[in-house]
């Protein structure tokens, strides 16, 4: 299921077929879309249209800008590493073309561990999701628990007013399954099976953690520290 680096490539690159809810149809190459949407917003006409359409299209160019630097930058950088210094030219999608061939030689040479390839891979599927996300924003629900995998609880969105969030999130994109995920460390679960299963971690990990860990709780109104049960019967039974 999973695609290859050069069909990732493809996806930023070139137009090309994909299904979205069981339906094949055409995208546009991912960076030329994203491109346009600069251009469109650096070359300002005096059009009309009403204020919330404005306001909605900076924010779309703003985040599209913002996008392409970045994004460009990182295809850039790949391409110099990949080929031990060859300048990268101002057209992020030669650049990227010409990093899938050096990357193609090297695993010819079997130079490339398996895990640089998940590595490459989760890159491009990155700008590819960041990319779709600006153009159809996704839908994110804010999941209350504990990550299983980073045991991380809250993720702090603003670091001056502390606000936060539970780290865990569905992501609802249009077309595509549900994913739930970790802000903090990056874990997917996806697919019936592994959300039945995160949903009962879920509801379980509080009362595991009761059981071994001192924890706080609310009593009444207050938070309440209270000792491992574990430790407490121990002593009891000591
Ligand atoms: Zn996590």
């Amino acid at each position: 299921m999973r695609k290859s680096i050069s069909q990732l490539v493809t996806v930023l690159v070139s137009d090309h077929d994909e299904f979205v809810g069981g339906v094949l149809r055409t995208e546009e190459a991912l960076l030329g879309r994203l491109r346009d949407a600069v251009t469109s917003s650096t070359g300002g006409s005096g059009s009309s249209g009403t204020s919330s359409l404005a306001s909605e299209r900076t924010t779309l160019n703003d985040g599209a800008f913002a996008l392409w630097e970045d994004i460009t930058g990182r295809i850039a950088s790949m391409l110099e590493s990949a080929t031990e210094g060859e300048k990268a030219t101002k057209d992020p999608r030669r650049n990227l073309r010409r990093w899938l061939k050096a990357w193609q030689e090297a695993v010819k040479l079997e130079e490339v561990t398996e895990t640089q390839e998940l590595h490459q891979a989760g890159m491009l599927t990155r700008m590819i999701e960041r990319i779709r996300d600006l153009f159809d924003p996704p839908t994110v629900k804010e999941i209350m628990g504990t990550c299983p995998s980073c045991r991380q609880r809250w993720w702090f969105t603003s670091a001056r007013h502390g606000t936060r969030t539970s780290v865990m999130h569905s992501v609802l994109r249009t077309g595509y399954p549900v994913v739930v995920s970790c802000y903090d460390c990056g874990e997917h679960w996806t697919g019936e099976h592994e959300l039945a299963r995160l949903g009962l971690v879920l509801a379980l990990w509080p009362r595991v953690e009761a059981l071994t860990t001192h924890h706080v709780t609310l009593g009444g109104t207050d938070l309440v520290a209270l000792p491992d049960v574990l430790a407490l019967l121990q002593d009891v039974a000591g």
